[in-house]
């Protein structure tokens, strides 16, 4: 298995129907009805209603350290060595959860994480973009007294109609306080979507980001910018924004013109599987060879917010594990110099 980092997961799309079951069970609520829905879904607002309608489930701190529990259990057998989880507050505060009882619950699981797995990791609080600019900021502010237990902000939800500029004063307030920052952008949105988000935004990090490639001077800008790009195959298959053909997904593009890109899992309770599922798939259909999932690893530690040290020593391990298997992993790709 190879030592990796996961940059691109929503802890709510980790809900699946164990645990929705359970928590249900334990909260005296009725199980909703979309519990266990999963891909395909007609579109993305299909998707949305189910995995919103499920979240009702989730209403105690103590639900949601076993949420985040059960997700980095599951990603340690994965390969993930470090975690980057988003989480949207707004979907649970909007319930009447308040915001610490989230946070503090995910932290808790993070910190388990740390002594039972090793791994280390941290929280990206996304903003719903449907909401609308004043919400996020209300939701920044209500995160902000626990600053600590954070590593960024991010920008996730319906795209297109909700552009990045529309946000720019809630990231500016959020560089302010030291966050990092990172957006979801071309997905279903066009390149006009990434270049806001990098250039007003002041994104780090694109997640998705596959329409980039339609745009000749953007893919150039991400290259010498080494702007990574968190890129989830299995879930632009199921909400159709790549395929239907996985051998036809733009990650392969995204590698031979050298691009930062790695591959994560998004909702993986909804859209069929966890980062090495989504490795797997991707070679079963020969989109990326054996080889390339070493420089897909390297990719995502080297995107990660790890310190420098961090960094080395996981791309040390998997320098080890290319060895060990035998795989070509360009020596580039495994400086620490170079990230
Ligand atoms: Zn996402």
């Amino acid at each position: 298995m190879w030592p990796t980092a996961e940059l691109h997961v929503h802890i709510e799309g980790t809900l699946d129907a164990d645990l929705i079951h359970e928590l249900a069970a334990r909260n005296g609520l009725p199980v909703p009805a979309g519990a266990g829905r999963g891909a395909p879904f007609r579109d993305l607002q299909e998707f949305l209603d189910v995995y919103y309608a499920n979240l009702d489930v989730l209403r105690t701190r103590q639900d949601f350290q076993d949420l985040g529990a059960r997700y980095l259990a599951r990603a340690a057998t994965a390969g993930v060595r470090h975690a980057e989880i988003f989480v949207d507050p707004q979907s649970h505060t909007e319930r009447g959860v308040p915001v610490e009882d989230v946070l503090l619950g995910l932290s808790a699981a993070l910190a388990d994480a740390r002594a039972e797995h090793g791994m280390s990791g941290g929280l990206i609080v996304c903003f719903l973009r449907h909401l609308g600019p004043e919400a996020a900021m209300a939701a920044l502010e209500a995160v902000l007294p626990h600053r600590s237990l954070l590593l960024a902000v991010g920008l996730d939800s319906s795209e297109v109609g909700f552009p990045p500029a529309l946000f720019r004063d809630v990231f500016e307030r959020a560089a302010a306080e030291g966050l990092r920052r990172v957006a979801h952008a071309g997905e279903e949105g066009g390149p006009d979507y990434v270049w806001e988000a990098l250039d007003i935004l002041g994104a780090e990090r694109i997640d998705h980001g596959n329409r980039a490639l339609e745009d000749v001077e953007l893919v150039a800008h991400l290259r010498a910018t080494r702007t990574p790009l968190t890129v989830c195959p299995l879930s632009n298959l199921a909400l159709r924004t790549a395929g239907p053909d996985l051998a036809d997904h733009p990650i392969a593009v995204m590698l031979d013109e050298g691009l930062r890109a790695s591959v994560h899992s998004d909702d993986p309770a909804y859209f069929g599987g966890y980062l090495d599922d989504n490795v797997r798939a991707l070679v079963a259909a020969g989109t990326v060879t054996e080889d390339q999932v070493g420089v897909l690893a390297a990719n995502a530690v080297a995107s990660s917010f790890l310190p420098d040290a961090g960094k080395a020593a996981l791309l040390a391990e998997i320098r080890a594990h290319a060895e060990l298997v035998g795989a070509a992993v360009p020596a580039l790709a495994l400086d620490p110099a170079e990230v």
